[in-house]
């Protein structure tokens, strides 16, 4: 049995949020019987997109992540519905108009924040996968299909293909901590679960004044050579170590090149960090 999937790249999303108006297209003020009752006109974000910030000025990047429904295998919005919310065979979560009426603790239910609350219709909803389309032939969603830079991919594949391709595209999930078995996966998550240690090389010349140097060594070593790290300072002078454990660690960075001489820098890193220019001599 081949199950619905969603893959975000996050890498190509560039917050242009083609998708999040597509989604208010499709459902504020529709009604989709048997799938979903209309969307309120404010309020709701089936979609959002998040904006991660790392770094400090000069040395800064911004990741956006989309966030919706994960259409969890192990859903604990199904086992608090109890028949109010259901999985179906091709994987896809619905919470029924009707049987989840009045049915606001369904909204705690989702620890994703997926599932948002109509106090008009007194209903929990969340993003049907669209599911109306899907069973009327679609092989998209029209998220992914506004998407026009590809950073969101529906794929329809048995479990075993899915799960080779996660392994194969370095693809994972939410808080995959949670056990709830996401069926959106993420490719690219790391530019915002880890930090970087970055920073700019200088040497003062015959005229007294600092030039940026290229091919310097960095060796970065965190929490007393708990994990160490080299890289070489590029054409402005800068380095950056990327992909580093989001946790808060001592570092040490000592930088060298065979003509300049030496300098060395200490301190605490997390969240990522721009130390700044160290002067060699
Ligand atoms: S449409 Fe695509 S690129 Fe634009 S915000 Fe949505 S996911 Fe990102
Ligand atoms: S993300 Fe939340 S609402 Fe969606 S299936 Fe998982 S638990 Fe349910």
């Amino acid at each position: 049995m081949n199950k619905w999937n969603l893959i975000v790249d996050v890498a190509k999303c560039n917050n242009c949020n083609n998708c999040t108006m597509v989604m208010k297209d499709e459902y504020v003020g529709n009604e989709f019987p048997g799938y979903s009752a209309p969307q309120p006109k404010e309020g709701h974000e089936w979609i959002t997109i998040d904006r991660h910030i790392r770094g400090n000025a000069p040395m800064v990047d911004v990741t956006y992540v989309p966030r919706t429904c994960n259409h969890c295998d192990n859903a604990p919005c199904v086992a608090a519905g109890k028949g109010a919310v259901t999985k179906r065979e091709d994987a896809v979560v619905i919470i029924d108009p009707r049987q989840a009426k009045g049915r606001k603790d369904l909204v705690d239910a989702c620890p994703y924040g997926a599932i948002w609350w109509n106090e008009e219709l007194q209903l929990p909803q969340h993003w049907t996968f669209d599911a109306h389309l899907l069973d009327a032939g679609w092989t998209t969603t029209r998220s992914a299909q506004a998407c026009a830079t590809g950073a969101l991919r529906v794929v329809k594949l048995s479990d075993e293909a899915m799960a080779a391709k996660a392994i194969a595209e370095k693809l994972s999930v939410l808080q995959r901590e949670l056990g709830t078995r996401p069926r959106v996966y993420y490719r690219g998550l790391e530019a915002v679960q880890t930090c970087f240690l970055g920073g700019n090389v200088a040497a003062r010349g015959k005229d007294g004044l600092l030039d940026n140097v290229e091919g310097a060594t960095v060796e970065v070593t965190l929490d007393q050579g708990r994990r160490i790290e080299s890289t070489k300072t590029d054409a402005y002078g800068d380095f950056k170590i990327d992909g580093l454990e989001a946790v808060v660690s001592e570092y040490r960075v000592l930088v060298h090149h065979p003509e300049l001489g030496k300098a060395e820098a200490f301190g605490t890193l997390f969240p990522s960090l721009y130390i700044g220019t160290l002067e060699l001599g």
